[in-house]
């Protein structure tokens, strides 16, 4: 088997424009190559993969609009911020978008939830709508798009045209792992959505898979290999 071995500064990524944060945290490259390893066993992915996505969160959110309210603490009244708008959307898209809702909504405890379900034709790499829920009131929401893998770039982008018709007031997409081909795709499709990974990795082989990578999400998550 090739052994692959790199690792890109930040800021030298192939494809890391300025709409592409890598969120590289010692401590989410640790538990990412932790999740790379293939003998990682299921258990062991989906623990990381909600580590990864609490730590991640704070990125994600750290621009998040803040408003103050009147509050009383024990002493006196004082202006305390809150987010501004009504409550966040995390948009899954299914299935492996789920292994990142844990450890989101464990940070975000009143976040709505949408899902969108995509399949991929494995032969054309196109992506192909079968469910779709968006809570209402999406005006004055900011969504964030999860699905751990960034590789063609089509599931996310037709995720991403289907929720702006709901007219979010912003959106964001997150992933674990991006391919430069996926993050030029989405970039060049949605160049209003900013990207949210936790490394960008070599390339695509010929079946759409990332590479290095660290296999089929889904099947790891769920232990359906
Ligand atoms: N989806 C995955 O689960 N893994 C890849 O490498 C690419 C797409």
């Amino acid at each position: 088997m090739r052994q692959a071995s790199f690792e890109r500064p930040a800021e030298h990524a192939s494809g890391a424009g300025p709409n592409v944060h890598v969120v590289d945290h010692p401590l989410v490259k640790h538990k990412l190559t932790l999740m790379r390893r293939s003998e990682t066993s299921t258990f062991e992915f989906r623990g990381l993969a909600k580590e990864i996505s609490m730590l991640m969160a704070f990125e994600v959110t750290r621009d998040l609009p803040v408003t103050t309210v009147e509050i009383e603490t024990p002493l006196c009244k004082m202006q305390a911020p809150v987010i501004d708008g009504k409550k966040i959307v995390l948009v899954s898209i299914l299935r492996a978008g789920n292994g990142f809702l844990d450890g989101l909504m464990a940070i975000l405890p009143s976040a709505r939830v949408g899902h969108v379900g995509l399949y991929r034709d494995e032969n054309t790499l196109e992506a192909h709508e079968y469910y779709f829920k968006l809570p209402g009131g999406m005006a004055d929401r900011d969504v964030i798009v999860l699905d751990p893998m960034l590789a063609t770039g089509n599931s996310a982008i037709a995720a991403i045209e289907r929720i702006k018709r709901a007219e979010p007031r912003s959106m964001k997409f997150m992933c674990l792992l991006s391919a430069p081909e996926g993050i030029a795709a989405l970039s060049e499709s949605h160049p209003d959505v900013a990207i949210y990974t936790a490394a960008i990795d070599e390339k695509l082989n010929d079946k759409g898979y990332i590479v290095p990578g660290l296999g089929d999400a889904g099947d790891r998550l769920f232990g359906t290999k």
